[in-house]
This record gives C-alpha cells, sequence and structure tokens, in this order.
C-alpha cells in the first residue's frame, strides 16, 4: 500500500500542526509521499506565508522596503524550527533569498519560497528525503505541466529515497526559472505526486472532515459525504458547491486512484472518499448524495405554433453562444422551448439576444423570467430507480416550493430544478432534511 499525503496550508501552520502531521504519519507507515503547502494562518488574525510572499514582491515593485515583511516570514520558520528542536539554516537560506532581491525577481520565485522553506523544515521533521519541486515538477514552453517528464522525475526520487516530502504550488521552466501554479495548487501538485508513483490514495489532509452534503450556511451542520464518484463531484462542483477544483484532481482521476479528503484536526474522521466507477444502486432511502445550487439565472421561454424544433432551437443556441451566455438547461415541448442561462452572463446583452431571437426564430411569443434558483440533487443511486424525481417533486411542493424547470440527465446522476430565487434555501433544506439527513 502506499499513499501520497498532501496537507495544506492551515495543516502546516505553526508547530502544534506539525506535530499532528507527523503523528498522521507514523500512523502508517503506507504515506511514503508527503507534500505541503506553505504554512497558513494559525488563528484569525493571522496571514498565510503565500499571502506575505505576494505582498513582498508588491513592495518591491513600488520600491517600498520588505524588511518587515521578511523578519515575519523568517520568525515564523525560525519558531517552528526551534519548538521542533529542528537544525534547518533558516537564516542562512532566508540571508541569500533577500541578497537576490530587487525589482527584477520574479514573483514565482518569491511567492515558491512559503513552500519552499515549509517542505525543508517538514522534511527533516518526519526524517524524509526533501526533493526540491524544481527538480521533479516540471512545466513546458506551453507553460502546462509535462506529465511524462515530472512523472519520471516523481517515481525515480521515491525509488531512490523511499520516502519524501515534495513542496507543492511549484516547479520549473525549461528556460530554468521558477513558475508557480494557480493559487491553491499544492493540490495539483499531490494529484501529480500520486499519479506519478501509481499511490493506492491521494489524501488531501485539510481542516474540514469531508465534503459536506449541502452548503453548511444554509442547512445547519451537514454531514460530510462518506463516498463519491468523480462524476457526482464534477456535478456538485459545477452546480457551485465549494469542492476541489477539477484541474486539480484530474491526474488520479485519470488513474482511478482514490482521493480522500481528510481532517488534519481530526485524523479519526474518515472524511469523503472520492473514487472513479458510476454503477452502484442503493437500496436504502440516501439517494442523494449531495444538493447544492445556484442563484441568479433567467429562463427564455421561446413560443411558435408548429415550429420545426430542431431549426428554431439550434438557431436560439447559436445566438445564445454569440453572446457568450452559456446555456445551462434546455427544456422542449411541442410548440415551444425554454432556455436557462445566467443572468449575469447575459447582462445587458439580454436585450440584444431577445432582439436577434425575434429575427432569426420568428416566434409567435417569447417571455422573460429571471431571479430564478437552480438546485440539484446528486446522486449515483438515484439511477434506474423509478419514483426519485416524484418524491423529490412532491417534497418541495408540500413546503411550498414552485418548481419553474426540470431537468434530469440520461445519465440520472442529478435531478436539478429551477425554483424561485426566494426559494432557493427552502429548496436546498427541503430536500436535505427528506433525503440526506
Ligand atoms: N500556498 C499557495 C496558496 O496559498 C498554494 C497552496 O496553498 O496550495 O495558494
Amino acid at each position: 500500500m502506499l499513499k501520497v499525503a498532501k496537507f495544506g496550508g492551515s495543516s502546516v501552520a505553526g508547530t502544534e500542526q506539525f506535530r499532528k502531521v507527523k503523528a498522521i504519519i507514523e500512523a502508517e507507515s503506507a504515506r511514503r509521499v508527503v507534500v505541503v503547502s506553505a504554512a497558513g494562518k494559525r488563528d484569525a488574525g493571522d496571514h498565510k506565508l503565500t499571502d506575505l510572499l505576494y505582498l513582498c514582491h508588491a513592495h518591491l515593485n513600488y520600491g517600498v522596503s520588505c524588511d518587515e515583511i521578511m523578519q515575519t516570514i523568517e520568525q515564523r520558520f525560525a519558531e517552528i524550527r526551534a519548538s521542533l528542536g529542528l537544525h534547518f539554516d533558516v537564516e542562512g537560506e532566508m540571508e541569500k533569498l533577500r541578497a537576490r532581491l530587487n525589482r527584477d525577481t520574479s514573483v514565482d520565485e518569491l511567492v515558491s519560497r512559503g513552500e519552499y522553506f515549509t517542505a525543508r523544515l517538514m522534511a527533516e521533521y518526519l526524517g524524509y528525503a526533501f526533493i526540491d519541486a524544481a527538480d521533479c515538477v516540471f512545466f513546458g514552453y506551453d507553460g502546462q505541466i509535462d506529465r511524462e517528464k515530472s512523472d519520471r522525475a516523481i517515481a525515480a526520487a521515491l525509488e531512490k529515497h523511499k520516502r519524501i516530502v515534495i513542496p507543492g504550488f511549484y516547479g520549473r521552466l525549461p528556460t530554468g526559472k521558477i513558475k508557480v501554479m494557480s493559487r491553491g495548487g499544492s493540490d495539483i501538485t499531490g494529484a501529480l505526486a500520486a499519479a506519478a508513483v501509481g499511490a493506492d490514495v491521494y489524501e488531501n489532509w485539510t481542516d474540514v472532515s469531508g465534503i459536506l452534503m449541502a452548503d453548511p450556511r444554509i442547512v445547519p451542520e451537514p454531514r460530510p459525504i462518506a463516498k463519491i464518484t468523480y462524476a457526482e463531484l464534477r456535478e456538485l462542483a459545477y452546480m457551485g458547491a465549494s469542492v476541489m477544483h477539477e484541474e486539480s484532481i484530474q491526474p488520479v482521476k485519470e488513474k482511478g486512484i482514490a482521493l480522500n479528503i481528510r481532517n488534519t484536526n481530526r485524523p479519526e474522521d474518515p472524511g469523503t472518499m472520492i473514487v472513479g466507477g458510476t454503477e452502484e444502486r442503493g437500496d436504502d432511502d440516501r439517494f442523494i448524495t449531495g444538493i447544492a445550487g445556484k442563484r441568479n439565472f433567467t429562463i427564455i421561454t421561446v413560443s411558435k405554433q408548429n415550429m420545426n424544433a430542431n431549426l428554431t432551437l439550434c438557431q436560439a443556441l447559436e445566438i445564445m453562444d454569440r453572446f457568450h451566455a452559456p446555456v445551462e438547461h434546455i427544456t422542449l415541448g411541442l410548440d415551444s422551448f425554454a432556455l436557462v442561462s445566467s443572468s449575469a452572463a447575459m447582462g445587458d446583452a439580454l436585450f440584444d439576444i431577445l432582439a436577434d431571437l425575434r429575427k432569426t426564430c420568428r416566434p409567435d411569443d417569447i417571455r422573460v423570467q429571471d431571479d430564478i434558483a437552480l438546485v440539484a440533487a446528486v446522486g449515483r443511486k438515484m439511477s434506474s430507480r423509478p419514483g426519485i424525481s416524484g418524491r423529490l417533486f412532491k417534497a418541495l411542493g408540500d413546503s411550498g416550493v414552485n418548481i419553474r424547470t426540470i431537468a434530469q440527465g440520461a445519465d440520472e446522476l442529478a435531478i436539478t430544478v429551477g425554483v424561485d430565487n426566494r426559494d432557493f434555501e427552502t429548496a436546498i433544506r427541503v430536500l436535505y432534511d427528506g433525503f440526506a439527513g
């Protein structure tokens, strides 16, 4: 068994968190590859080191001294080193970095130092080999990660050292320069490493006990999802749930490696397991994996007697596309169809869209309803089970929620309803209380 464990910023924020990480690593010898973010906030008033480093760079840019910020950063690392009895020469390395700082210092190189220092300290603390991401995560000239080259280097490092720590978030360009990924990019490094070494599980350690079944701002203390497929996760993410970014899980998803989201502060919690595969029929009442939704959509209903649906719909979609208005759902009737799109995405273009629809589709009538919210119940266990949608609609109806549109994909992975914005929270609560809680 081989596990790659990635620890986010809050999991490595200070001495206490470093201790928790060590206990987690020592609890399972399979955790042989560790990826870390830069130390994050220890409490609400604290700062993420990455933010401080970006701030430093802004100071340099404007020719303002960043000595104080550099001092804060150095202290933070020196404190961790001292309280854990480590030896890494924080001051010496910081001095070398300071000597290189000037207006031309690349922002990527500077901010990457948050992960670099955190990983140096973590490697020493765990007794693992430190492998610099500059030597094992490579970008091509196109700025994309060179998967083959990176895979080879990461696998070779593990082969040689058996237990390794890699800093997340950055890698090296063919020019030799350091490049950072988008914010939160250590997740990508973790997934990359898991795919490279063929891990059985990619553990992503955070400060929550997994993905929640619904938004906790709407449903009080929702249960974490025990198991979810990559396909379900995609549906939830698309519908606005704050879950891991798709790009960041691509390498593990591709290889069918399970991703386990865990809580560093509650390692006894099993967290959420994200797995490949889809087929799974449920016999219990919990056929919903998660609920998510987004507000502020507009429904445009086009009616035309005896219309040629294919042609008219095609024309309408072409118009929406021209105005960059993403169509979320389409409902088709005999003599009408309705397009649901984000009100913000359409913006003022709505009036041009309507004018073009009138001109091109020549409808008998066009109606516009805005302030619509979309709410999706996502669940692989809904597939091939009769009666599910009826039960969902009945529960919503019984609670006075008027359903404006209904959409279910042929894969039966999600049932999405359009409701009035003002019913948004009620709809989510009703679905959660009735079928997920
Ligand atoms: N430290 C970087 C950030 O704050 C990357 C990461 O945490 O994954 O975005």
